[in-house]
């Protein structure tokens, strides 16, 4: 698939932008890649914006009942222009917007900024995750099939070789190691109560000879409430997995910032 992309690549770069259809940019322009933004203060383990004080850079769910993951990187908030990406990446299946959040991704594990509140140092990610493997979040087959395309995975491989030209090996996990044996609903279809109910049941396929690792970073695309990744978050520990984060290329925040 990455393949596939980079061949495009040059034809892309005389080509419109995804979002805004300035040409001449390649996939994202400028404009439109400046616009993706992130709370100046967020929680050091949801990554959701902080309003008011908190000591210890925790939000107030974070300070109540902490997550299973121990932290949360991402490129943006899930605003305007992310959410138009990965919509059309995933439903529309442009081959531009797998493009651009490809282009993303390489810009957050080029970028050697330490800015830690903003979660915003890829190299240094690379660096502190680097005994780490990455677990795209599992699909239901039926969803996989329905879509013909696997995001999280295309997203979790394009880390991967990234970190790889930095001499940081993160290896996958092998797929469906994980899998959903029960269909549940959309959580984009559903409220934020309906989505507290919905639950998601992972199973361990015990088919695979390959035993889980005991750090996982999960990659997913998007993070709204968080309710998903924190059951696959909660599966995890429960199956011995020591050190969890999560990496998305998106997240729902609270407010305007
Ligand atoms: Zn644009
Ligand atoms: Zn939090």
């Amino acid at each position: 698939m990455w393949q596939k992309i980079s061949q495009s690549l040059q034809l892309l770069s005389q080509s419109h932008c995804v979002i805004c259809d300035v040409l001449g940019q390649g996939a994202l322009c400028d404009v439109c890649r400046q616009s993706i933004g992130k709370p100046k203060h967020s929680c050091r383990i949801c990554g959701q914006a902080i309003i008011g004080n908190s000591s210890d850079n925790r939000c107030k769910t974070c300070m109540q009942s902490p997550p299973a993951y121990e932290s949360l990187y991402y490129i943006g908030a899930y605003d305007e222009v992310l959410s138009s990406l990965i919509i059309k990446a995933k439903v529309g299946k442009q081959l531009s917007a797998v493009i651009a959040l490809r282009s993303l991704v390489d810009d957050f594990i080029s970028t050697d900024n330490c800015d830690t509140d903003n979660h915003n140092n890829g190299y240094r990610w690379a660096e502190q995750f680097a005994d780490y493997h990455l677990l795209p979040m599992p699909i239901p087959r039926s969803r996989l099939m329905q879509r013909g395309f696997n995001l999280p995975l295309l997203l979790a491989k394009r880390l991967s070789v990234q970190c790889h030209s930095f001499n940081y090996h993160l290896p996958i996990v092998p797929q469906h190691c994980i899998t959903q044996p029960f269909f549940v609903k959309k959580q984009s279809k559903l409220n934020r109560q309906q989505r507290l109910k919905n639950q998601h049941y992972y199973q361990i396929n015990h088919k695979l000879s390959h035993k889980l690792p005991k750090k996982i970073v999960i990659i997913d695309d998007v993070v709204t409430t968080g309710t998903t990744v924190g059951q696959l978050a909660k599966f995890l520990r429960g199956q011995g997995v020591q050190r969890l984060s999560v990496w998305v290329m998106a997240r729902g925040i609270i407010g305007k910032f």
